[in-house]
């Protein structure tokens, strides 16, 4: 491709429309072939290099793509553990605070029953010397 911008039957001087008409010798290729070409290299080399990763590993694709399903997998069901770990740290702070509640009620309660006897008490002990 040259400096400027490349379309088919660049530099024609015969007005054709296409290839068959033209008698210039020019290049009527489509710009898609060579971007195309281009493409297919650059995949060549990532198929390549891929082939080497595995043959380092000494894996197959196959196999490379099973370990992927496994890690992916894998990743599923931790972020699913660390949901369960959430809900149980959630669950147990509900505990511990309807725990809490319940001590608070009993103390109260407690202490409102001895008021009471008190009272009762007080009143018993009025009534008895004053009669
Ligand atoms: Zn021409």
């Amino acid at each position: 491709m040259n400096e400027e911008r490349y379309y088919p039957g660049k530099g024609c001087q015969c007005y054709a429309h296409s290839e068959y008409e033209c008698a210039c010798n020019v290049d009527w290729t489509e710009p898609e072939v060579y971007e195309l070409r281009d493409e297919v290299k650059e995949l060549k080399k990532w198929k390549e290099a891929i082939e080497k990763l595995f043959e380092i590993c000494g894996l197959n694709a196959i196999e490379f793509k099973d370990i992927m399903t496994n890690k992916i997998n894998l990743d599923v069901f931790k972020a699913q553990q660390s949901e369960i770990d959430k809900a149980q740290i959630e669950f147990n702070n509900a505990t511990l605070d309807l725990i809490k509640d319940i001590y608070k009620t009993l103390i109260i309660g407690f202490l409102l029953l001895i008021i009471l006897m008190l009272v009762t008490w007080g009143y018993l002990t009025y009534t008895y010397f004053n009669h």
